[in-house]
């Protein structure tokens, strides 16, 4: 028999098992190394509205590995989540995205709307010092909570309504806004969503790929028209191509975000991306 010790039923040796712990322990540390080395920074996807206006950027992180090149976050996201590591790579992300606004700042290449926005990872929200580790972030920039945007899943709204309404309300009582990412995807109860203090919905990419299809069309229709019902903004993700910008267009998307407009970019590239919009919009004028 390959039970190893008597009275466990998790004992049973699984040489497969075991060879996936090995591996995601060696990532783990490679993690910490990668930390330590500073391989990991955020990347920035402008946002548009429909006059060509720059309203945000997202930011997101990127491992720009030595060997292996730049590695996407759902590689990592997931097991540094796991090992506790998820709150270092999110003060990466944040001081990045306060370096960036304080540039923008200082070279007025920015109105007072304008938000970049970061991924909360579930962990994050639930721990109880997410709202004093944002604060204590930002306060050693030049820069205010109004300008930081937080993503958020439908599935962090599923469970615990009372806590999580109280937890964002609070967040949100210090400057910062929410919007809900891949919108669509979750089982978000639809009648709770005016409960949360929610300023945008991101329509999922996958809707937004099928809007050729009368049912994925009718999908973005539907969340464009929740969004502003409950009086908030609406964003499509993933905008890849002119036909979806003249239907979302058509039907009042207010921000438009994909590789259509841009891909994410390095900070340095972002700034040159975005001067360069802002000056051919002031041209067009
Ligand atoms: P997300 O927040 O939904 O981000 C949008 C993803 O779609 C990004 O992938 C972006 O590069 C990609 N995208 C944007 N426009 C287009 C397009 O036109 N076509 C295509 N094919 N893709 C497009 P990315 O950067 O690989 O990020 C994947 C996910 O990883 C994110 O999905 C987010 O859930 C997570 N993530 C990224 N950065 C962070 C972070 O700093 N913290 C946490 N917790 N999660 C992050
Ligand atoms: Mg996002
Ligand atoms: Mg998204
Ligand atoms: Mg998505």
């Amino acid at each position: 028999s390959s039970k190893l010790t008597g009275g466990n039923s998790y004992s049973y040796f699984d040489p497969k098992q075991q060879t996936l712990l090995d591996r995601q322990l060696s990532f783990e540390s490679e993690i910490v190394r990668a930390i330590e080395k500073r391989e990991f920074c955020a990347f920035f996807q402008p946002q548009l509205n429909g006059q060509g206006e720059i309203t945000g950027a997202e930011a997101l992180i990127r491992w720009k590995h030595p060997d292996k090149g730049l590695i996407p976050p759902y590689e990592f996201i997931p097991v540094a989540e796991q090992y506790g590591l998820i709150q270092a790579l999110q003060d990466i992300v944040l001081e990045d995205i306060c370096e960036l606004l304080e540039i923008l700042n200082e070279l007025q290449l920015i109105n007072e709307d304008f938000k970049l926005s970061i991924n909360i990872s579930h962990s994050q929200f639930k721990s109880s010092n997410f709202r004093s580790s944002l604060l204590n972030t930002i306060s050693q920039f030049k820069v205010s909570s109004k300008q930081i945007n937080l993503e958020i899943t439908e599935s962090m709204l599923s469970h615990d309504m009372n806590n999580t309404v109280k937890q964002m309300t609070e967040i949100e009582s210090e400057g910062f806004s929410f919007s809900i990412d891949d919108f669509g995807t979750g089982y978000s109860s639809l009648s709770y969503l005016y409960a949360y203090p929610v300023n945008e919905l991101k329509i999922d990419k996958s809707f937004v790929d099928r809007m050729l299809d009368k049912s994925g069309l009718s999908i973005v229709e539907t969340i464009i028209n929740l969004a502003k019902n409950l009086g908030m903004q609406v964003v499509a993700e993933g905008v890849e191509n002119e036909n979806q910008v003249m239907l979302l267009r058509e039907r009042n998307i207010d921000i438009f975000q994909g590789f259509f407009f841009s891909k994410p970019l390095p900070l340095a590239d972002y700034l040159v991306w975005h001067r360069g919009q802002v000056t051919a919009l002031t041209l067009s004028q």
